[in-house]
């Protein structure tokens, strides 16, 4: 079995009380089978609590004002702190480790929706690296599992990370490239023309390209009656999602607020103010972009659907820009622990629920705001 993991992953290191949240908190924690039967058994101090607070049918521990039965007022675990950590069940011993399962290969990362996590990924100034080690064990075989495309979207998702840390190139020229470049190539996975994928890469790799698409997308910049209107709309799309944190909500409305009050004209003011205030934001959004493209990407082998994972990507990163933007015309100043604190909030919200997974795939499969051009018109406005 092979594992793939981004360089700073081993680095990580759960800051427990010291948490400014908890992941303990908003969401269900669901019990694995195996874990079930070890509290099943369980004899210990804890064996009552163990019973009532399992909710047998959900296979999930107990919420108290959305808060696990578990978790004390510190903040910490009473079954780890009684139990010891092999009392943990899979969610709670792997988290924030998230794992991608594919045929002999496992992708893990760390996801954003933890604090401390989130903080390793925007404070990261180096090109991330992903590396490969490799375990004894037996050969997996996936019913169809189709190996050759799977093979075609990581040589893809090595272009898009290589296109992203491309920093001699603008954020809005990078983000452009991977965008019309999955456009592109979408029609080669429908249609079967794998081999094609080759050819269309070593396009978008030429000098000749480069100037011509930079010059096709800085035709963008002018639309900024269009691209205020496709962020809003997809700004608006965000009340349709499950909610996991009850301030959420007036959070996002408080956001909106603010920056689509704004007339055209003040909005690229304001972007421009926020952009010389935080230059980091480039670095910041080339790691989140990079976190997104690497978690999902390559999960196109299972729906085919590329083009929808790198919009995926950058949807959360226009929907995140905006909310920095709230932040930076709300107070006047921002930082990298508002960044922070705005990118793992957002994270919960999203990562934490499928339903809200689910809602965001078919949005920008179906929707007018997520395609091509009004994308375009937001990454050049
Ligand atoms: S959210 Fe992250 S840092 Fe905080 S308690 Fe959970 S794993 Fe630890």
């Amino acid at each position: 079995m092979e594992y793939t993991y981004p360089d700073y992953y081993n680095k990580f290191s759960c800051i427990a009380g010291k948490c400014e949240d908890t992941c303990c908190a908003g969401w269900g924690i669901y019990i694995d089978d195996q874990s079930m039967e070890k509290y099943k058994k369980y004899q210990g101090k804890l064996k009552n609590r163990l019973h009532n607070c399992i909710d047998k049918k959900e296979k999930s521990f107990e919420q108290i004002k959305g808060r696990c039965a578990f978790l004390n007022e510190e903040n910490l675990c009473d079954l780890y702190a009684e139990a010891g950590p092999k009392m943990l069940c899979k969610t709670c011993r792997r988290y924030p480790r998230h794992v991608e399962e594919f045929e002999n290969l496992r992708e893990i990362s760390l996801s954003l929706s933890c604090p401390e996590a989130a903080r390793m990924i925007v404070n990261n100034t180096r090109k991330v690296v992903y590396k490969t080690k490799e375990r004894e064990s037996r050969e997996e075989e996936y019913e169809e599992f189709d190996l050759f495309l799977f093979t075609k979207l990581l040589e893809i998702r090595d272009f898009l990370i290589t296109t992203l840390q491309r920093r001699e190139l603008s954020l809005e020229l990078r983000m452009s490239l991977i965008l019309a470049c999955c456009h592109d190539l979408q029609n080669r996975i429908d249609e079967r023309k794998l081999f094609a994928i080759d050819d269309l890469l070593c396009r978008y790799e030429t000098e000749r390209f480069l100037k011509k698409a930079e010059t096709k997308f800085e035709e963008y910049e002018g639309s900024t009656y269009e691209a205020v209107e496709t962020l809003h709309k997809i700004f608006r799309n965000m009340y349709r999602m499950e909610v996991l944190n009850d301030l959420w909500p007036s959070y996002l409305k408080e956001c909106e607020k603010t920056v689509f009050a704004l007339s055209e004209q003040e909005y690229i003011e304001k972007k421009k103010e926020f952009h010389k205030a935080y230059p980091e934001y480039e670095l910041q959004y080339e790691q989140i972009l990079i976190y997104y493209i690497f978690g999902y990407f390559t999960g196109a082998v299972y729906d085919k659907r590329a083009y929808d994972k790198v919009r995926f990507a950058l949807v959360n990163v226009l929907l995140l820009h905006t909310l920095a933007l709230a932040d930076f015309i709300n107070k006047g100043e921002f930082t990298k622990e508002r960044q922070i604190e705005i990118v793992h909030r957002y994270a919960r919200e999203l990562e934490h629920s499928d339903p809200n997974l689910e809602e965001l795939e078919v949005l920008i499969g179906y929707e007018e705001e997520y395609k091509l051009e009004p994308l375009l018109c937001c990454i050049w406005t």
